[in-house]
């Protein structure tokens, strides 16, 4: 039986003094093992992580553990509370504008000179320090910064404080409405099949604020500049060497559906994903969990297209999530009662090739120019 520990994590005031906090469940293991962090709710309106959570650390009380896990939901207190009438607003940090969740930090000119003075150490020491730069960074920003930092970036960095102690980031979103799929670092590709996740958006290396991405490219980067020195460096499954000590950093992007939505034995579900993955790399000693058998579908992210509605209206969403949509066959219909008995009431909205459709916009009222639906117009096989 785990003994799960809980902390409350300061991570903020609001005008009246009163504290923004977050709950912080930490379970250790008896062995060694990789370390897990897992965040949920960053984004206000995007709560199934935090079902998905809860059933995690149901299943993880009788499961034996190897490394040790991290777990944060309601990460965000300001998005989480951020209410207007009854729609969750969350997005987007309402004084700034920011997206809550292009807030973090990396700087990437830490890593070539780290690379060069730490050329001749082995690779469990090059961790240990790597790791111990990126959160002395990431302290000196929220300790040691006499112009101060918004409301958005104290919230960030301190979970990416959490987040950097770890092996294993996952990052618990939701779509607007949506389809599950994962976004993953292309070089843990293999990974992704072992989430119960049919579509996988595949990464590149390059930092654009998200925690995901926070987490991963420091650790890519510092690879390609060992491997730029003469070097290898593993930090997936698909680098290891016969003798030498494993390293794996992964980190992720979990979208597990609908935004405004809990749903307790979906979260079961998704929490049973996380579990295969969580065994194939080593962190609960057990054979119990294994990923779904199911088509899955990869897309680069640059071929992972926005499709903005040509003209205002009323939206019938039509296409299927998931699965191939011929070319020409609609995604939507828009009704447009204006033009009733004088003009064209219905339009039929299709593309001329073909894409799986992974979500669409939240409401059926859009303006011209309104993203109404994400697509994968390129795609194969994971
Ligand atoms: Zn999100």
């Amino acid at each position: 039986m785990n003994i799960v520990s809980k902390e409350v994590m300061h991570v903020g005031e609001m005008a009246s003094g009163a504290a923004l906090t977050v709950p912080v469940y930490r379970l250790e293991g008896q062995q060694q093992g990789p370390s897990v962090y897992i965040q949920a709710n960053m984004h206000g309106a995007e709560v199934q992580g935090n079902a998905v959570i809860f059933q995690l650390l149901e299943l993880l009380k009788t499961i034996e553990l190897k490394g040790s896990i991290t777990l944060v939901p309601y990460a965000n207190p300001v998005a989480c509370n951020h209410k207007n009438g009854e729609y969750t607003l969350g997005r987007f940090d309402p004084i700034t504008g920011v997206n809550w969740n292009r807030m973090y930090h990396f700087d990437t000119e830490m890593v070539a000179p780290f690379a060069q003075a730490n050329l001749n150490q082995s690779n469990i020491e090059i961790e240990q320090a790597f790791r111990a730069l990126m959160l002395e960074k990431i302290s000196q920003k929220l300790n040691h910064n006499v112009y101060g930092l918004t409301t958005g970036q104290r919230i960030a960095f301190q979970l990416q404080h959490l987040a950097h102690q770890a092996d294993i980031v996952l990052d618990l979103h939701t779509g607007p409405i949506s389809s599950k799929h994962l976004y993953c670092p292309e070089y843990a590709k293999a990974s992704a099949k072992y989430f119960d996740i049919p579509h996988t958006l595949l990464i590149p290396n390059s930092f654009d604020g998200a925690l995901d991405e926070a987490t991963f490219c420091p650790w890519w980067q510092l690879k390609q500049a060992f491997a730029d020195l003469g070097r290898d460096f593993p930090i997936t499954k698909a680098d290891e060497k016969q003798g030498e000590a494993l390293i794996i950093k992964e980190s992720f992007t979990v979208e597990l559906g609908s935004q405004e939505q809990i749903d307790l034995d979906i979260a079961h579900e998704d929490a049973l994903g996380i579990l295969s993955y969580l065994q194939y790399q080593g962190v609960i000693n057990s054979d119990d969990y294994h990923p779904k058998k199911m088509t899955r579908y990869c897309c680069m992210l640059e071929d992972y297209k926005a499709l903005y509605s040509p003209m205002g209206g009323m939206v019938d969403y039509l296409a299927e999530f998931g699965q191939p949509l011929a070319p020409g066959e609609p995604l939507a219909r828009i009704l447009r009662m204006d033009n009733y008995g004088d003009g064209d009431p219905l339009h039929y909205i299709s593309l001329d090739h073909q894409v799986i459709p992974i979500l669409h916009f939240a409401s059926a009222s859009v303006n011209q120019g309104t993203e109404l639906y994400k697509v994968f117009s390129k795609f194969s096989i994971l």
